[in-house]
Protein backbone atom coordinates (compact mmCIF):
# COMPACT_ATOMS: atom_id res chain seq x y z
CA UNK A 1 0.00 0.00 0.00
CA UNK A 2 1.29 3.55 -0.74
CA UNK A 3 1.63 6.20 2.04
CA UNK A 4 -0.90 9.15 2.03
CA UNK A 5 0.62 11.43 0.28
CA UNK A 6 2.43 14.46 2.26
CA UNK A 7 0.95 17.50 1.60
CA UNK A 8 3.43 19.28 -1.10
CA UNK A 9 1.34 22.53 -1.76
CA UNK A 10 1.58 25.77 0.74
CA UNK A 11 -0.97 27.78 -1.27
CA UNK A 12 -4.01 26.07 0.30
CA UNK A 13 -5.34 24.33 -2.96
CA UNK A 14 -4.15 20.89 -1.74
CA UNK A 15 -5.46 18.44 0.29
CA UNK A 16 -3.28 15.93 2.22
CA UNK A 17 -3.62 13.43 -0.30
CA UNK A 18 -4.47 14.34 -3.95
CA UNK A 19 -2.98 13.70 -7.45
CA UNK A 20 -5.03 15.78 -9.15
CA UNK A 21 -7.59 18.38 -9.42
CA UNK A 22 -10.73 18.03 -11.59
CA UNK A 23 -11.14 20.25 -14.90
CA UNK A 24 -13.58 22.26 -15.40
CA UNK A 25 -15.62 20.88 -18.79
CA UNK A 26 -17.81 23.62 -19.26
CA UNK A 27 -17.12 27.54 -21.56
CA UNK A 28 -19.18 29.60 -23.28
CA UNK A 29 -18.76 28.57 -26.92
CA UNK A 30 -18.99 31.65 -29.38
CA UNK A 31 -22.16 32.44 -30.55
CA UNK A 32 -20.84 32.11 -34.25
CA UNK A 33 -18.30 29.38 -34.08
CA UNK A 34 -14.72 29.25 -35.69
CA UNK A 35 -13.87 27.17 -38.28
CA UNK A 36 -9.84 27.24 -37.28
CA UNK A 37 -9.24 23.72 -36.20
CA UNK A 38 -12.11 21.47 -37.29
CA UNK A 39 -11.29 18.47 -39.09
CA UNK A 40 -12.22 17.82 -42.67
CA UNK A 41 -15.21 15.69 -41.24
CA UNK A 42 -16.23 18.51 -38.95
CA UNK A 43 -16.07 21.24 -42.05
CA UNK A 44 -18.00 19.27 -44.01
CA UNK A 45 -20.68 19.08 -41.53
CA UNK A 46 -20.32 22.27 -41.21
CA UNK A 47 -21.06 23.03 -44.79
CA UNK A 48 -23.89 20.55 -44.84
CA UNK A 49 -25.54 22.42 -42.23
CA UNK A 50 -25.34 25.45 -44.07
CA UNK A 51 -27.23 23.67 -47.30
CA UNK A 52 -23.92 23.11 -49.43
CA UNK A 53 -25.20 20.09 -51.45
CA UNK A 54 -23.06 16.82 -50.41
CA UNK A 55 -21.77 16.11 -53.62
CA UNK A 56 -19.75 19.42 -53.08
CA UNK A 57 -18.30 18.93 -50.02
CA UNK A 58 -15.07 17.43 -51.00
CA UNK A 59 -13.81 19.98 -53.42
CA UNK A 60 -15.24 22.62 -51.08
CA UNK A 61 -13.29 21.29 -47.58
CA UNK A 62 -10.02 21.22 -49.96
CA UNK A 63 -10.34 24.78 -50.96
CA UNK A 64 -11.31 26.19 -47.45
CA UNK A 65 -8.74 24.07 -46.01
CA UNK A 66 -5.69 25.45 -48.45
CA UNK A 67 -7.17 29.36 -47.46
CA UNK A 68 -7.05 28.25 -44.07
CA UNK A 69 -3.93 26.12 -43.28
CA UNK A 70 -1.84 27.63 -46.05
CA UNK A 71 -2.93 30.70 -47.16
CA UNK A 72 -3.56 32.06 -43.60
CA UNK A 73 -7.24 33.23 -44.58
CA UNK A 74 -8.61 35.70 -41.55
CA UNK A 75 -11.51 36.89 -43.48
CA UNK A 76 -14.00 34.78 -45.88
CA UNK A 77 -13.74 36.94 -48.89
CA UNK A 78 -10.15 36.49 -49.37
CA UNK A 79 -11.05 33.01 -50.20
CA UNK A 80 -11.51 34.07 -53.81
CA UNK A 81 -11.83 30.74 -55.20
CA UNK A 82 -15.27 30.10 -53.69
CA UNK A 83 -17.74 31.71 -54.95
CA UNK A 84 -19.59 35.27 -53.43
CA UNK A 85 -22.77 33.60 -52.22
CA UNK A 86 -21.03 30.90 -50.65
CA UNK A 87 -18.74 33.24 -48.85
CA UNK A 88 -20.78 35.63 -47.91
CA UNK A 89 -23.56 32.50 -46.62
CA UNK A 90 -20.02 30.97 -44.52
CA UNK A 91 -19.38 34.38 -42.84
CA UNK A 92 -22.80 34.97 -41.68
CA UNK A 93 -22.28 31.32 -39.56
CA UNK A 94 -18.61 31.23 -38.58
CA UNK A 95 -15.67 33.54 -38.33
CA UNK A 96 -12.04 32.20 -39.11
CA UNK A 97 -11.14 33.56 -35.19
CA UNK A 98 -7.66 32.84 -33.95
CA UNK A 99 -7.62 32.75 -30.27
CA UNK A 100 -7.06 36.45 -29.10
CA UNK A 101 -4.18 38.17 -28.17
CA UNK A 102 -4.38 39.44 -24.79
CA UNK A 103 -0.31 40.53 -24.77
CA UNK A 104 2.76 39.83 -26.83
CA UNK A 105 6.48 39.73 -25.53
CA UNK A 106 9.90 39.58 -27.30
CA UNK A 107 12.59 38.54 -25.50
CA UNK A 108 16.27 40.01 -26.02
CA UNK A 109 16.75 36.88 -27.21
CA UNK A 110 14.00 36.70 -29.85
CA UNK A 111 11.67 34.44 -28.08
CA UNK A 112 8.04 35.65 -28.33
CA UNK A 113 5.32 35.37 -25.73
CA UNK A 114 1.85 35.25 -26.52
CA UNK A 115 -0.33 35.29 -23.81
CA UNK A 116 -4.10 34.07 -25.12
CA UNK A 117 -7.74 34.54 -23.63
CA UNK A 118 -10.08 32.03 -24.03
CA UNK A 119 -13.76 32.20 -22.96
CA UNK A 120 -14.36 31.10 -19.68
CA UNK A 121 -17.36 29.80 -18.09
CA UNK A 122 -20.85 31.02 -17.65
CA UNK A 123 -20.50 34.87 -15.81
CA UNK A 124 -16.82 34.46 -15.19
CA UNK A 125 -13.57 36.01 -16.46
CA UNK A 126 -12.15 34.56 -18.91
CA UNK A 127 -9.19 31.99 -19.31
CA UNK A 128 -5.71 32.53 -20.35
CA UNK A 129 -3.03 30.33 -21.68
CA UNK A 130 0.31 30.99 -22.74
CA UNK A 131 2.15 30.06 -26.38
CA UNK A 132 5.41 30.70 -26.47
CA UNK A 133 7.84 30.82 -30.07
CA UNK A 134 11.65 29.81 -29.78
CA UNK A 135 13.56 30.80 -32.78
CA UNK A 136 17.01 28.78 -33.25
CA UNK A 137 19.45 28.81 -36.24
CA UNK A 138 18.23 25.23 -37.96
CA UNK A 139 14.80 25.78 -36.72
CA UNK A 140 11.67 27.74 -34.88
CA UNK A 141 10.01 26.19 -32.23
CA UNK A 142 6.44 26.19 -30.90
CA UNK A 143 5.11 25.77 -27.45
CA UNK A 144 1.79 25.29 -27.24
CA UNK A 145 -0.50 24.34 -24.23
CA UNK A 146 -3.42 21.70 -24.34
CA UNK A 147 -5.34 22.60 -21.01
CA UNK A 148 -5.83 26.30 -18.85
CA UNK A 149 -3.74 25.53 -15.82
CA UNK A 150 -2.92 21.43 -15.40
CA UNK A 151 -4.75 19.01 -12.88
CA UNK A 152 -1.59 17.70 -11.87
CA UNK A 153 0.52 19.05 -9.19
CA UNK A 154 4.11 18.63 -9.63
CA UNK A 155 6.08 20.41 -6.78
CA UNK A 156 8.80 21.81 -9.55
CA UNK A 157 5.89 23.68 -11.67
CA UNK A 158 4.18 26.93 -11.33
CA UNK A 159 1.48 26.10 -13.70
CA UNK A 160 0.70 23.40 -11.30
CA UNK A 161 -0.07 25.83 -8.78
CA UNK A 162 -3.08 27.61 -10.73
CA UNK A 163 -6.62 26.61 -9.41
CA UNK A 164 -8.52 26.49 -12.26
CA UNK A 165 -8.55 23.66 -15.05
CA UNK A 166 -9.94 23.67 -18.65
CA UNK A 167 -9.29 21.42 -21.44
CA UNK A 168 -8.38 23.15 -24.69
CA UNK A 169 -10.66 22.68 -27.54
CA UNK A 170 -8.83 20.96 -30.99
CA UNK A 171 -9.62 24.88 -32.14
CA UNK A 172 -7.78 26.56 -29.36
CA UNK A 173 -5.06 24.42 -29.85
CA UNK A 174 -4.66 24.59 -33.90
CA UNK A 175 -5.72 28.03 -33.35
CA UNK A 176 -2.17 28.55 -31.36
CA UNK A 177 -0.14 27.34 -34.27
CA UNK A 178 -1.98 29.51 -36.55
CA UNK A 179 -1.96 32.53 -34.34
CA UNK A 180 1.99 32.76 -34.38
CA UNK A 181 2.01 31.84 -38.17
CA UNK A 182 0.23 35.55 -38.29
CA UNK A 183 1.99 37.44 -36.09
CA UNK A 184 5.46 35.83 -37.64
CA UNK A 185 4.00 36.45 -41.06
CA UNK A 186 4.70 33.03 -41.75
CA UNK A 187 2.50 31.99 -44.38
CA UNK A 188 2.62 30.59 -47.99
CA UNK A 189 2.79 33.93 -50.24
CA UNK A 190 0.91 33.65 -52.96
CA UNK A 191 4.37 33.38 -55.63
CA UNK A 192 5.09 30.39 -54.18
CA UNK A 193 1.74 28.37 -54.82
CA UNK A 194 2.71 27.48 -58.53
CA UNK A 195 2.12 24.93 -59.17
CA UNK A 196 0.05 24.65 -56.33
CA UNK A 197 1.70 22.85 -52.74
CA UNK A 198 1.01 19.37 -52.46
CA UNK A 199 1.59 17.64 -49.60
CA UNK A 200 4.28 19.95 -48.37
CA UNK A 201 5.27 17.63 -45.12
CA UNK A 202 8.95 18.11 -44.66
CA UNK A 203 9.73 18.84 -48.14
CA UNK A 204 8.54 22.13 -48.17
CA UNK A 205 10.07 24.74 -50.34
CA UNK A 206 11.32 27.25 -48.06
CA UNK A 207 12.29 27.21 -44.48
CA UNK A 208 9.27 27.72 -42.19
CA UNK A 209 9.87 29.83 -39.31
CA UNK A 210 7.23 27.85 -37.24
CA UNK A 211 8.92 24.37 -38.09
CA UNK A 212 8.37 22.72 -34.90
CA UNK A 213 5.65 22.04 -32.56
CA UNK A 214 6.19 20.87 -28.88
CA UNK A 215 3.33 20.32 -26.50
CA UNK A 216 5.00 21.97 -23.54
CA UNK A 217 3.03 24.52 -22.74
CA UNK A 218 0.64 24.80 -19.66
CA UNK A 219 -1.30 21.36 -18.95
CA UNK A 220 -1.10 17.81 -19.15
CA UNK A 221 -2.04 16.89 -23.20
CA UNK A 222 -2.90 13.45 -22.15
CA UNK A 223 -5.54 14.22 -19.82
CA UNK A 224 -7.07 15.94 -22.74
CA UNK A 225 -6.46 12.86 -25.19
CA UNK A 226 -9.15 13.46 -27.69
CA UNK A 227 -8.93 17.18 -28.37
CA UNK A 228 -4.85 17.07 -29.06
CA UNK A 229 -5.30 14.45 -31.09
CA UNK A 230 -7.41 15.93 -33.47
CA UNK A 231 -5.99 19.12 -32.90
CA UNK A 232 -2.16 17.95 -33.82
CA UNK A 233 -3.80 15.94 -36.76
CA UNK A 234 -4.68 18.85 -38.05
CA UNK A 235 -1.07 20.38 -37.74
CA UNK A 236 0.47 17.85 -38.92
CA UNK A 237 -1.82 17.61 -42.46
CA UNK A 238 0.57 17.74 -45.27
CA UNK A 239 -2.01 19.91 -47.53
CA UNK A 240 -2.28 22.23 -44.61
CA UNK A 241 0.00 23.49 -41.88
CA UNK A 242 1.98 20.61 -42.72
CA UNK A 243 4.15 20.74 -40.02
CA UNK A 244 5.51 16.71 -40.00
CA UNK A 245 5.20 14.06 -37.06
CA UNK A 246 8.76 13.94 -36.72
CA UNK A 247 8.69 17.62 -35.83
CA UNK A 248 6.04 17.61 -33.32
CA UNK A 249 6.95 16.37 -29.72
CA UNK A 250 4.09 15.45 -27.01
CA UNK A 251 5.35 15.82 -23.60
CA UNK A 252 3.72 13.85 -21.03
CA UNK A 253 4.04 13.54 -17.44
CA UNK A 254 3.30 10.00 -17.46
CA UNK A 255 -0.34 9.27 -18.24
CA UNK A 256 0.55 5.51 -18.79
CA UNK A 257 -2.84 4.42 -20.64
CA UNK A 258 -2.62 7.20 -22.78
CA UNK A 259 0.72 6.62 -24.18
CA UNK A 260 0.14 4.14 -26.83
CA UNK A 261 -2.75 5.72 -27.96
CA UNK A 262 -0.29 8.95 -28.33
CA UNK A 263 1.73 6.22 -30.79
CA UNK A 264 -1.15 4.55 -32.77
CA UNK A 265 -3.64 7.59 -33.36
CA UNK A 266 -1.46 10.75 -33.38
CA UNK A 267 2.24 9.12 -34.13
CA UNK A 268 3.92 12.03 -32.84
CA UNK A 269 7.34 12.29 -31.15
CA UNK A 270 7.51 11.54 -27.33
CA UNK A 271 8.67 12.96 -24.17
CA UNK A 272 8.53 11.64 -20.88
CA UNK A 273 8.93 14.23 -17.46
CA UNK A 274 11.22 11.53 -15.61
CA UNK A 275 12.46 13.54 -12.86
CA UNK A 276 13.58 11.20 -10.53
CA UNK A 277 14.92 7.18 -10.33
CA UNK A 278 13.26 6.16 -7.67
CA UNK A 279 9.44 5.59 -6.94
CA UNK A 280 10.01 7.45 -3.58
CA UNK A 281 10.95 10.76 -5.05
CA UNK A 282 9.31 10.25 -7.97
CA UNK A 283 5.98 10.20 -5.92
CA UNK A 284 7.27 13.81 -4.99
CA UNK A 285 8.20 15.18 -7.87
CA UNK A 286 5.44 13.96 -10.15
CA UNK A 287 2.31 13.37 -8.16
CA UNK A 288 0.83 10.87 -10.51
CA UNK A 289 4.02 8.72 -10.27
CA UNK A 290 1.27 7.17 -7.29
CA UNK A 291 -0.80 6.39 -9.94
CA UNK A 292 1.42 5.13 -12.86
CA UNK A 293 4.80 4.37 -11.24
CA UNK A 294 8.21 4.22 -12.62
CA UNK A 295 8.26 0.38 -14.08
CA UNK A 296 4.72 1.07 -16.11
CA UNK A 297 5.94 3.93 -17.10
CA UNK A 298 9.13 2.49 -18.56
CA UNK A 299 7.51 -0.56 -20.16
CA UNK A 300 5.18 1.88 -21.85
CA UNK A 301 7.98 3.94 -23.59
CA UNK A 302 9.89 0.70 -24.28
CA UNK A 303 6.93 -0.45 -26.53
CA UNK A 304 5.71 3.07 -27.79
CA UNK A 305 4.60 2.71 -31.14
CA UNK A 306 7.57 3.12 -33.95
CA UNK A 307 10.51 3.49 -31.69
CA UNK A 308 13.44 3.39 -33.04
CA UNK A 309 16.94 4.77 -33.39
CA UNK A 310 15.93 7.23 -35.45
CA UNK A 311 12.61 7.94 -33.46
CA UNK A 312 13.64 8.04 -30.12
CA UNK A 313 12.12 8.89 -27.01
CA UNK A 314 12.62 11.96 -25.06
CA UNK A 315 13.31 11.87 -21.15
CA UNK A 316 13.01 15.17 -19.30
CA UNK A 317 14.82 15.11 -16.49
CA UNK A 318 14.35 18.79 -14.52
CA UNK A 319 17.90 19.24 -12.39
CA UNK A 320 16.77 20.08 -8.76
CA UNK A 321 19.94 20.92 -6.50
CA UNK A 322 20.63 18.19 -3.37
CA UNK A 323 17.09 16.19 -4.77
CA UNK A 324 17.88 14.97 -7.89
CA UNK A 325 20.97 15.36 -9.29
CA UNK A 326 24.00 13.03 -7.77
CA UNK A 327 26.06 11.07 -10.16
CA UNK A 328 24.59 8.20 -8.45
CA UNK A 329 21.38 9.29 -9.89
CA UNK A 330 22.52 9.87 -13.38
CA UNK A 331 23.94 6.43 -12.82
CA UNK A 332 20.60 4.93 -11.84
CA UNK A 333 19.13 7.21 -14.62
CA UNK A 334 20.64 5.40 -17.29
CA UNK A 335 20.48 1.91 -16.06
CA UNK A 336 16.48 3.07 -16.02
CA UNK A 337 16.25 3.35 -19.90
CA UNK A 338 18.58 0.89 -20.76
CA UNK A 339 17.58 -1.03 -23.92
CA UNK A 340 15.17 2.16 -25.38
CA UNK A 341 15.98 4.20 -27.70
CA UNK A 342 16.30 7.25 -26.06
CA UNK A 343 17.54 11.15 -25.42
CA UNK A 344 17.91 12.33 -22.24
CA UNK A 345 17.33 16.16 -22.10
CA UNK A 346 18.47 17.79 -18.83
CA UNK A 347 16.49 20.82 -18.20
CA UNK A 348 18.06 23.93 -15.35
CA UNK A 349 15.03 24.19 -12.88
CA UNK A 350 13.60 27.56 -13.45
CA UNK A 351 12.38 29.37 -9.82
CA UNK A 352 9.36 30.32 -9.48
CA UNK A 353 8.21 32.81 -6.22
CA UNK A 354 7.59 30.41 -3.33
CA UNK A 355 8.80 27.43 -5.03
CA UNK A 356 11.02 25.43 -2.25
CA UNK A 357 13.64 23.97 -4.91
CA UNK A 358 17.17 25.47 -6.34
CA UNK A 359 18.33 24.55 -9.67
CA UNK A 360 21.39 22.32 -9.54
CA UNK A 361 24.82 24.07 -9.92
CA UNK A 362 26.04 24.24 -13.50
CA UNK A 363 29.57 22.36 -12.50
CA UNK A 364 27.00 20.01 -11.48
CA UNK A 365 24.86 19.71 -14.55
CA UNK A 366 28.00 19.53 -16.28
CA UNK A 367 29.04 16.16 -13.80
CA UNK A 368 25.95 14.51 -14.35
CA UNK A 369 25.20 15.45 -18.08
CA UNK A 370 28.68 14.01 -18.59
CA UNK A 371 27.82 10.11 -16.96
CA UNK A 372 24.97 10.17 -19.48
CA UNK A 373 26.76 11.41 -22.55
CA UNK A 374 29.46 8.29 -21.79
CA UNK A 375 26.76 6.03 -21.25
CA UNK A 376 25.96 6.72 -25.53
CA UNK A 377 22.97 9.11 -24.31
CA UNK A 378 22.90 12.18 -26.06
CA UNK A 379 22.54 14.82 -22.97
CA UNK A 380 21.82 18.40 -24.28
CA UNK A 381 21.36 20.84 -21.46
CA UNK A 382 18.12 22.60 -22.52
CA UNK A 383 19.18 26.13 -22.35
CA UNK A 384 16.73 28.40 -20.40
CA UNK A 385 14.87 30.69 -23.00
CA UNK A 386 13.48 34.02 -22.70
CA UNK A 387 13.57 34.34 -19.26
CA UNK A 388 13.72 38.32 -19.25
CA UNK A 389 9.90 37.83 -20.41
CA UNK A 390 9.21 34.50 -17.91
CA UNK A 391 8.47 32.07 -20.86
CA UNK A 392 10.70 29.51 -19.91
CA UNK A 393 9.40 26.02 -18.92
CA UNK A 394 7.48 25.42 -15.65
CA UNK A 395 7.31 29.12 -15.59
CA UNK A 396 3.65 29.45 -18.00
CA UNK A 397 1.23 30.96 -15.41
CA UNK A 398 -1.87 32.69 -16.88
CA UNK A 399 -2.48 36.31 -15.77
CA UNK A 400 -5.84 34.72 -14.12
CA UNK A 401 -4.18 34.88 -10.89
CA UNK A 402 -2.09 37.79 -10.76
CA UNK A 403 1.18 38.30 -9.92
CA UNK A 404 1.88 40.55 -7.30
CA UNK A 405 4.50 43.70 -8.00
CA UNK A 406 6.53 41.93 -5.62
CA UNK A 407 6.48 38.56 -7.27
CA UNK A 408 7.18 40.27 -10.59
CA UNK A 409 9.60 42.39 -9.48
CA UNK A 410 11.36 38.94 -7.64
CA UNK A 411 10.80 37.07 -11.62
CA UNK A 412 12.37 39.70 -12.92
CA UNK A 413 15.75 39.90 -10.94
CA UNK A 414 15.76 36.29 -11.20
CA UNK A 415 15.90 37.08 -15.40
CA UNK A 416 18.37 39.53 -14.60
CA UNK A 417 20.96 37.54 -12.53
CA UNK A 418 21.07 34.20 -14.74
N1 LIG B 1 2.46 18.40 -18.49
C1 LIG B 1 3.43 17.97 -19.40
C2 LIG B 1 3.88 19.03 -20.38
C3 LIG B 1 4.06 20.42 -19.86
S1 LIG B 1 5.41 20.71 -18.77
C4 LIG B 1 4.63 17.38 -18.66
O1 LIG B 1 4.70 17.53 -17.45
O2 LIG B 1 5.45 16.75 -19.31
C5 LIG B 1 6.81 20.73 -19.87
C6 LIG B 1 8.12 20.37 -19.18
O3 LIG B 1 8.56 21.42 -18.32
C7 LIG B 1 8.01 19.12 -18.33
O4 LIG B 1 9.10 18.27 -18.52
C8 LIG B 1 8.02 19.71 -16.95
O5 LIG B 1 8.40 18.75 -16.02
C9 LIG B 1 8.99 20.83 -17.09
N2 LIG B 1 8.94 21.83 -16.02
C10 LIG B 1 7.86 22.18 -15.30
N3 LIG B 1 8.19 23.12 -14.38
C11 LIG B 1 9.51 23.37 -14.53
C12 LIG B 1 10.44 24.27 -13.90
N4 LIG B 1 10.05 25.10 -12.94
N5 LIG B 1 11.71 24.25 -14.34
C13 LIG B 1 12.08 23.45 -15.35
N6 LIG B 1 11.27 22.61 -15.99
C14 LIG B 1 9.99 22.56 -15.59
FE1 LIG C 1 1.16 19.65 -15.06
FE2 LIG C 1 3.37 19.08 -16.46
FE3 LIG C 1 3.35 21.06 -14.60
FE4 LIG C 1 3.23 18.51 -13.85
S1 LIG C 1 4.95 19.52 -14.93
S2 LIG C 1 1.98 20.21 -13.04
S3 LIG C 1 2.00 17.61 -15.46
S4 LIG C 1 2.19 21.03 -16.51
Amino acid sequence: MTAPLAATHTDGVASASFVEKRPLEQYVAPAKPSLVGLSRGALAEALGAIGVPQRQHRMRVQQIWHWLYVRGAQEFDEMTTLAKDLRSALAQHFTLARPEIAAEQVSVDGTRKWLLRLPGEVDSRPHEVECVYIPEADRGTLCISSQVGCTLNCTFCHTGTQRLVRNLTPGEIVGQVVMARDRLGDWTPTNELHPPLKGGGDHERRTRLVSNVVMMGMGEPLYNFEAVRDGLNVVADGDGLSISKRRITLSTSGVVPNIARTGTEIGVMLAVSLHAVTDELRNELVPLNRKYPLRELLDACRDYPGISNARRVTFEYVMLKSINDSLADAKALVRLVKGIPAKINLIPFNPWPGSTYECSDWEQIEKFSEVVFNAGYASPVRTPRGRDILAACGQLKSATEKLSARERLALRAMAMTD
